[in-house]
């Protein structure tokens, strides 16, 4: 089979994306970003709905048939560029996302999209099922990892709508799902650096069979002996990062942060 670039798997059914529309909540009030708009079978939806539609776009033959397309109507604009780079603060104080994103690049996308969360009122985007069933895990599942803290640390998570693999032409490997991220103006949990919340994060799920006392080596200075158990801010290091809420993570990161020389 041919090989495709840019992640180029097209909906094929117009009512499919009348419904990833109607679910996105937009409306007349609303300046919206799609990003990949394709051959435009959301976008056509998305305009008719929105305030102001801007759609990028990284493929040059896309665009020219968007720019037929679409040639003439009021408060469209089309950029061409690259979502993985674009700087978003330029579109405005605030809009709303919405996006079939291409797979390759979907996490990098989302990622780059909350570095700008003061700027998106929330984001509804279609991804690989895998990489929503992680975005939405909560402790103890086997999905849960450090993107699912990353995500609820930053944006309210809902999954909206499963779509079918054969609802795309050509087909991806894999089925995808809707989900709506929407960014939190204050993270659900106090944390006194980021930086360090992240990184203790990032060290717990490092080894995802390891006990935290072995992931956590880095801050052993700080374990403490309890009853025979190690520990660190109370929490028991023989647990694995996979248990652990993102109170549980604040608690941690907040002690060393505090207890940090
Ligand atoms: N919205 C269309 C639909 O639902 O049928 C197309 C979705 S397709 C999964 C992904 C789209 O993103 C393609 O149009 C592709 O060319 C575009 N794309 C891929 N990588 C991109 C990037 N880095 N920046 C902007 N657009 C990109």
């Amino acid at each position: 089979m041919k090989k495709r670039p840019f992640g180029q798997n097209f909906l094929k059914d117009p009512a499919i994306a009348q419904e990833i529309v109607r679910l996105a909540q937009v409306t007349a009030e609303d300046p919206v970003l799609e990003i990949g708009p394709g051959k435009g079978i959301l976008t056509q939806y998305l305009w008719e709905s929105a305030k102001e539609l801007t759609a990028l776009e990284i493929d040059k033959k896309l665009i020219i048939e968007l720019n037929q397309k679409f040639a003439g109507k009021e408060n469209f604009h089309l950029i061409e560029a690259d979502a993985a780079k674009f700087d978003y603060g330029s579109l405005g104080p605030r809009f709303k996302v919405v996006s079939n994103l291409p797979y390759y690049a979907a996490t990098h996308i989302v990622k780059r999209l909350i570095d700008y969360r003061a700027h998106i009122t929330d984001m509804t985007v279609m991804m690989q099922k895998e990489v929503v069933d992680r975005l939405v895990a909560h402790p103890g599942q086997k999905e849960y990892g450090s993107l699912s803290v990353f995500i609820q640390f930053h944006c309210e998570v809902e999954r909206l709508l499963e779509i079918d693999k054969m609802e795309f032409s050509p087909p991806p490997k894999i089925d995808s799902s809707l989900v709506k991220l929407a960014p939190l103006s204050c993270p659900k949990v106090q944390v006194e650096n980021q930086k360090t919340f992240f990184k203790v994060v990032n060290a717990a799920f490092m080894h995802k069979r390891k006990m935290l006392k072995n992931n956590l080596i880095d801050w052993q200075n700080q374990f403490q002996k309890q009853n025979g158990q190690m520990s660190l801010a109370g929490i028991d290091l023989s647990r694995r990062g996979e248990t652990l809420s993102l109170a549980d993570f604040a608690t941690l990161a907040n002690f060393i942060h505090a207890h940090h020389d």
